[in-house]
């Protein structure tokens, strides 16, 4: 898949991306990746990108120009992107959903916002979506862009290795991930829980369910909401709930 960034920072993106997994991926041409420097889209000696707020007050607004152009350089060189996403703390919150639509498109566009935003016209005219990684404010799209392209780039086919790993993730299954363990057994008093050790697969495979299902129960009640459960779900998700009253837990308990 092809996947543009638009930055005032490329470094800030591309060294990142060139390592583990999606430095990887593009490695092997399953990704497509190209970071373009804003400035270079524009037409002035100093290579603005920015000026002041109509109305007034403080801070600077990444100018409406540069951006069209870019993504117009983008169509021209790469061809029509599928979605062009700008990134903006007053987005939809992206969620490993937007992570699976995204990474099925053939070429994803992001737009890096500095300063005090972006010209509200980006918005309305330029970007197909605003996504939000979260309810806190940084300091550019830089660090959301890397988040995105990461979430996105694991779940393109072949990126990462097993298939499996990616379809049990937390998230993917609408439930948080089961507790993981490597040896040794033993560890500065704290036992590995004996299923795992066992050897009987099916066992484990309930162990692990049904601690995805607590962890869930305990920190993430509303992803239970939202989820389709069979038969034994529910009746793991019945006990969990019974056991949980009687030992009067209610919502304090592990971290
Ligand atoms: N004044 C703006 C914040 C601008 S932060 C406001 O209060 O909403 C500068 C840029 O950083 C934004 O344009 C956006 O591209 C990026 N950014 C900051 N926080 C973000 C977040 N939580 N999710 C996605 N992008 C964010």
């Amino acid at each position: 898949m092809k996947i543009d960034i638009v930055t005032i920072f490329p470094g800030m993106v591309g060294a990142p991306l060139a390592e583990g997994i999606v430095g990887r991926a593009i490695g092997r041409g399953l990704v497509d990746l190209q970071v373009h420097d804003l400035r270079d889209y524009t037409t002035d000696r100093h290579r603005v990108v920015d000026d002041m707020p109509f109305g007034g007050g403080p801070g600077m607004v990444l100018k409406p120009e540069p951006l069209f152009r870019a993504v117009d350089e983008i169509r021209a060189r790469r061809g029509q992107p599928d979605a062009i996403v700008l990134t903006s703390p007053d987005g939809r919150r992206f969620t490993h959903r937007d992570a699976e639509r995204l990474s099925a498109l053939g070429h994803v566009a992001i737009l890096c916002g500095r300063y005090e935003g972006v010209d509200e016209r980006v918005r309305l005219a330029l970007a197909t979506e605003a996504l939000s990684i979260g309810d806190y404010v940084v300091s550019g799209g830089e660090l959301p862009a890397l988040v995105i392209v990461d979430a996105i780039a694991r779940l393109v086919p072949g990126v990462v290795g097993d298939d499996e790993s990616v379809a049990r993730d937390t998230f993917a299954r609408g439930l948080l991930d089961f507790p993981q363990y490597t040896r040794p057994a033993e560890f500065r008093g704290m036992r590995v829980p004996d299923v795992l050790l066992s050897g009987h697969h099916r066992e484990i495979e309930r162990w692990r369910r049904r601690e995805a299902l607590a962890r869930t129960l305990e920190r993430r009640p509303d992803l239970l909401e939202q989820l389709q459960l069979d038969d034994d779900d529910k009746a793991l998700l019945q006990e969990l709930r019974r056991e949980r009253e009687r030992s009067g837990a209610s919502g304090e308990g592990r971290a």
